[in-house]
């Protein structure tokens, strides 16, 4: 009896735990995309969040302009 009766308290107790640590994330993300875009393209001015996305950019929408020196190295 007693037995079954503290694996009940200790569920309970779980569960508190677990609704305690949803929460936070969410929030800030319009901020944080504005924030994210950093790279504006020296052709047309379009903004991009890194320097893959502007590499593609650049490379498929203005082939026949010589890459920006801060994207030579990039992997894209
Ligand atoms: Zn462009």
């Amino acid at each position: 009896m007693a037995r079954g009766q503290q694996k009940i308290q200790s569920q309970q107790k779980n569960a508190k735990k677990q609704s305690g640590q949803k929460k936070k994330q969410g929030h800030d993300q319009k901020a944080a995309a504005k924030a994210a875009l950093i790279y504006t393209c020296t052709v047309c001015r379009t903004q991009m969040p890194d320097p893959k996305t502007f590499k593609q950019h650049f490379e498929s929408k203005h082939p026949k302009t010589p890459l920006p020196p801060e994207l030579a190295d990039v992997q894209a």
